[in-house]
């Protein structure tokens, strides 16, 4: 079937004239696409991990494009007009933040912060603030403030989820999309999107394993997977 759209992660499917098919491949990016790797079977993970978080959300209030998993690798989502922004929320400081402000990684932070970049990739992504969203356009201030609040829940949600599987949820990213003027959470929910720290040895089970080299990506792909359906 012929593409609508393909990404560094996945590719998108038309289907009907109101959903889309979301096929995962196991291709992995870091560092604004500078590096370039395959991590096996992590299309299958990620399909698999986003679409149980999205079930679990939805149980809990939370309205999201997911319709159902296909096949191992492909969901069913309805279509949305995505923002262009990458909404993060961070509970203990890692990545970019950690390097921004020069605390040491892990470090808790307070309460739980939302930051948000804007979706561009010839500008790798910069940091945005509400304001500038507002100003610019990118989303109106009713719905910049519902998915402030979303993401909110949904960090509280998913810290619960991965705590009661042994794993520390660190930070993550989120896109939203908009359809008959609703906002709903879209794009995934997975090991490429968030850290995870196992709790007992606060070993990274998450894309940071390609981006800095620690070996054992397959394994931490297939670990989350396994615990996030409790195998
Ligand atoms: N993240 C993502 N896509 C991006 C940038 C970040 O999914 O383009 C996720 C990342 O995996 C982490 C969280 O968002 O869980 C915060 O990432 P950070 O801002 O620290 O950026 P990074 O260090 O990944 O460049």
């Amino acid at each position: 079937m012929e593409k609508l759209y393909e990404g560094k992660a996945k590719v998108l499917f038309p289907e009907g004239p109101d959903t889309l098919r979301v096929y995962f491949k196991d291709e992995a990016t870091a560092f604004n696409a500078q590096k370039r790797g395959l991590i096996p079977g992590k299309g299958v993970v990620n399909n698999k991990v986003s679409a149980t978080l999205f079930r679990y959300l939805e149980a809990h209030g939370v309205k999201t494009h997911f319709l159902e998993e296909v096949s191992d690798r492909e969901m069913r989502v309805l279509r949305v007009e995505i923002l262009p922004l990458e909404v993060i929320l961070r509970f203990r400081a890692a990545g970019s933040f950690a390097k921004r402000y020069g605390v040491k990684e892990g470090t808790l932070l307070r309460a739980p912060l939302v930051e948000y970049s804007l979706k561009s990739d010839p500008l790798g992504d910069p940091l945005i603030c509400p304001e500038a969203i507002l100003a610019l356009g990118l989303a109106a201030e009713e719905e910049l403030s519902q998915v402030r609040t979303t993401t909110l829940k949904v960090g509280e949600l998913l810290r619960d989820f991965f705590a009661q599987r042994g794993l520390d949820l660190i930070d993550f990213k989120l896109e939203f999309g908009k359809r008959q003027g609703e906002i709903l959470l879209a794009d995934e929910i997975s090991p490429d999107t968030m850290r995870l720290w196992d709790q007992k040895t606060g070993e990274p089970m998450d894309k940071d394993r390609f981006r800095k080299d620690l070996g054992g990506v397959e394994e931490a792909y297939q670990e989350v997977l396994r615990r996030v359906l409790r195998e």
